[in-house]
């Protein structure tokens, strides 16, 4: 007889372990599939938390390097990095929170089934590697995730030619790195490798980097990189790349049409991540894909009956849809709640966060300046520089801005886009503003404390009423 469950959910990352607690906290009987040696998924293992820890080594490296601005001495000579350590404390930030999970399937009675599971049927996963055996699910809940997907005509050697996968765990930093792609994982390496003495070259197919973001914040971020000596090459179609015994040789083609040769000991390709199915059997059991993933309602219902999937491996309602680990496990929660008889809406993706942990931050949401103009609204913007913030002083992060973005009808916040210090949790503020429907003339009320970064945000909604205090 095989195991039977209320619900089954196949992958531990941000939605799979989320949607799984969730669902055990409402009374289900759960079990997660999950085929990697720890639990936490991308995030994780490979992705938000370690390389958020090397950007944390990478800023205070930073610190350190500015010892006598700081009047810090450092008697034996310049500070350097010692990777050695930094895996090291990486690898036991990692250890400690996916034992965390550990802790939290014990707590809520969740059975974690160690291997890799497939669809069998109606109510049935199979699980066909590792802890062999059959389970009876009511529900089924598809959380695999997404994998680094590769470019066209370059072949990802995983020494030379490497995905974020490798990058994570490179012991040596390399003299020269380029980096193929300008999202959020490129330009988080970029800064990473950069500040730990890498020359770094960024080359972006698009006529911006962090294209996805308000035209302003991509201007001030290639502004930052170029003062911290980060090349970075727009409208740029990287043509060829081939591994060497001792690095790559790179041909692209900039905006003018010329060729142009690069060489770089490493190449690393971050262009987006494709979805995990592979022996799923999704397709076997008539599940609707799109381009390979998994298509959902906006419930997360997929074309089979007690068939569920969220996070990364998902397309819904035929928009872009955001892979980002608060997202997947919102989308968790969403389901597990559904599954559980609780009465659910949909989620608002005009409001999901996006955070990107370069150097500087960027933290933004809702309509950019260009997409609330495309949608008709008659647009009002203020904005407010870091810089002349006392406690941006006080840190020594003084680039970058807060800008709003705002409907001059009815003074709605339609969008905050800020690149600066501590950006990705001033963001926070932003998210509620849209959530609540915040008017300007509402953020302009809240009192900001003195002196935080947040001051930012009030002085940003007065520039939008056109009367800032300190500019
Ligand atoms: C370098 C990098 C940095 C990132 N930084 C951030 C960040 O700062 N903030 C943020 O919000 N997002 C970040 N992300 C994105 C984030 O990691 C993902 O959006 C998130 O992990 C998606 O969660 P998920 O549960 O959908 O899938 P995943 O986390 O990919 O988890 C899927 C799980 O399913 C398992 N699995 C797959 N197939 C099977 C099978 N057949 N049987 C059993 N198990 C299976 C996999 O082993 C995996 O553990 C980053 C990603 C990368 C690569």
């Amino acid at each position: 007889m095989p195991a039977s469950y209320d619900v089954v959910v196949i992958g531990a990352g941000t939605g799979g372990y989320v949607a799984a607690i969730r669902a055990a906290q409402l009374g289900k009987k759960v079990a997660v599939v999950e085929k990697q040696k720890s639990l936490g998924g991308t995030c994780l293992i490979w992705g938000c938390i370690p390389t958020k820890a090397l950007l944390e080594h990478a800023h205070a490296l930073k610190i350190v390097q500015n010892a006598d601005e700081w009047g810090i001495a450092i008697p034996y000579g310049a500070p350097a990095i010692d990777m050695r350590q930094v895996h090291a404390r990486k690898d036991k930030i990692v250890t400690g929170l996916t034992k965390g999970i550990e802790f939290l399937f014990k707590k809520n009675k969740i059975d974690w089934i160690k291997g890799t599971a497939a669809l069998a049927g109606k109510g049935r996963v199979d699980i066909v590697e590792g802890e062999k055996q059959a389970l009876q699910a009511a529900e089924i809940i598809v959380a695999t995730g997404s994998s680094p997907r590769g470019v066209p005509g370059i072949e990802i050697d995983r020494k030379r030619i490497i995905t974020s996968d490798e990058a994570i765990h490179l012991q040596e930093v390399p003299k020269s790195l380029v980096i193929l792609g300008s999202g959020a994982v490129g330009v988080e390496f970029a800064s990473i490798f950069r500040r730990f003495g890498s020359e770094v070259t960024i080359i972006e197919l698009l006529p911006r980097l962090v294209p996805i973001e308000d035209e302003a914040v991509s201007a001030e971020l290639e502004k930052a990189f170029k003062r911290q000596g980060i090349r970075s090459l727009t409208n740029t179609k990287v043509t060829r790349a081939v591994a060497t015994a001792t690095g790559v040789d790179i041909e692209a083609q900039g905006p003018d049409g010329k060729p142009q040769k690069l060489a770089a000991d490493i190449l690393l390709v971050a262009t987006g991540r494709g979805p995990v199915t592979t022996g799923l059997g999704a397709e076997t059991l008539g599940i609707a894909m799109e381009k390979g993933f998994i298509k959902v309602d906006s419930l997360y219902r997929t074309s089979v009956a007690g068939v569920s999937a969220i996070g990364d491996v998902i397309a819904i309602d035929g928009r872009v849809h955001p892979q980002l680990a608060h997202v997947s496990s919102a989308e968790g929660i969403l389901v597990a709640e559904r599954l559980a008889g609780k009465d659910v809406r949909p989620l608002n993706y005009d409001h999901v966060p996006g955070c990107t942990y370069c150097d500087p931050e960027i933290g933004s949401v809702g309509l950019t300046e260009a997409a609330a103009k495309k949608q008709g609204y008659d647009v009002r913007v203020g904005t407010f520089p870091f810089g002349v913030l006392g406690r941006a002083k006080m840190a020594g992060e003084t680039d970058g801005f807060v800008k709003i973005v705002a409907d001059t009808k009815y003074d709605e916040v339609l969008g905050v886009h800020m690149i600066g210090p501590r950006s990705t949790e001033l963001v926070g503020e932003a998210v509620l503003a849209l959530r609540l429907e915040c008017t300007v003339e509402e953020l302009v009320k809240t009192i900001h404390a003195h002196p935080t970064f947040s001051e930012a945000i009030g002085e940003a909604s007065h520039a939008a009423h056109g009367a800032a205090i300190h500019m």
